[in-house]
C-alpha cells in the first residue's frame, strides 16, 4: 500500500493533481523488445520513471501475447523492437487488438520493423514507414531511409493543446535522428525538428481501427532516456494511448 501511495504523489508531481482523480492507476503495459537494445540497465531505469505496471517479453516469444486471452490483461503495447520479418497470425493477431481498440506506442526503432517483409498494413497503423529501398513520393523518387548517430535536436511542440505534449516546451536532444523517411499526411503532428538529419515529424498520433496509437521516433540510447522531456513524452503518450 505505501508503495501505491508513493507512486500515487509520484503521478500527481509528474501530471498534475487533476490527473489524480481519475487515471492516477498506473497503465498496464506489455512491452515487446528483441534483444536489439544492450543497455538494459540504463533503459531499466526509463521504465521505472514511467507511470506504468508492466510485463516483459522478447522476440520470438512476443507474438504469443497478442492472443485474446493474454492481451486482455494490458491497457497498451509499447513496442521497443524492430523484428525483420512477421508471420501470417501474427500479423492477423496484430489488426485484431487494434481493432478492438489496444492502445499502442510505437518507440523508436519499431518504426522501422518488418524490412523484410512487404506488410503495407503496418504503414498504416504507424502512420508511416522507414523505406530500406528508394520510394515513391507525389511520382518523383526518393532516397533510401536513413539514420543517424548522436544528433542534437531542437524539438518543437506542434500541438501545445494536446493530451501527450501538456506541460512540454521546445527542448534540445541528443539523440539518434531518421531521415528520408515516410509520413503519412494524415498522422496528427505532436513534434517536430528542422535537423537535416531527421524527418520533419518525431512524434505523432494516428488512427486505427478503434485504437489509439502514438509513434515517438526518439529514444535510441540514455542520452534520450534521462532528457526530461522525452520522459514526459512518452509518459503521456502511454496515458493517452491507454
Ligand atoms: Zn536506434
Amino acid at each position: 500500500m505505501r508503495k501505491l501511495i508513493g507512486f500515487c504523489i509520484y503521478v500527481c508531481l509528474l501530471f498534475g493533481f487533476q490527473s489524480c482523480n481519475n487515471n492516477a492507476a498506473p497503465v498496464r503495459v506489455l512491452l515487446i523488445t528483441d534483444g536489439r537494445n544492450q543497455d538494459k540497465e540504463n533503459f531499466d531505469i526509463l521504465l521505472n520513471k514511467l507511470p506504468i505496471v508492466y510485463d516483459h517479453v522478447e522476440h520470438p516469444n512476443a507474438y504469443a501475447m497478442l492472443k485474446a486471452d493474454k492481451i486482455k490483461n494490458y491497457d497498451v503495447v509499447l513496442l521497443y523492437d524492430m523484428p525483420a520479418r512477421i508471420p501470417e497470425e501474427a500479423r492477423q493477431d496484430f489488426i485484431m487488438i487494434l481493432e478492438k481498440g489496444k492502445g499502442l506506442v510505437v518507440l523508436h526503432h519499431a518504426f522501422g520493423s518488418f524490412g523484410n517483409d512487404s506488410w503495407p498494413e503496418y504503414t498504416k497503423i504507424v502512420g508511416g514507414k522507414y523505406h530500406r529501398s528508394s520510394w515513391m513520393k507525389n511520382g518523383v523518387e526518393q532516397p533510401p531511409s536513413s539514420y543517424r548517430y548522436d544528433v542534437t535536436m531542437l524539438i518543437r511542440v506542434e500541438d501545445l493543446n494536446h493530451p501527450i505534449t501538456r506541460g512540454v516546451t521546445d527542448f534540445e536532444i541528443i539523440d539518434e535522428g531518421y531521415y528520408d523517411t515516410e509520413i503519412l499526411p494524415t498522422v496528427h503532428p505532436l513534434l517536430s525538428t528542422d535537423s537535416k538529419y531527421s524527418a520533419p515529424l518525431v512524434a505523432w498520433t494516428n488512427e486505427y481501427g478503434n485504437s489509439r496509437i502514438v509513434t515517438f521516433t526518439l529514444g535510441h540510447d540514455k542520452q534520450a532516456w534521462e532528457n526530461p522531456m522525452f520522459i514526459k513524452v512518452l509518459s503521456q503518450a502511454i496515458m493517452w494511448a491507454r
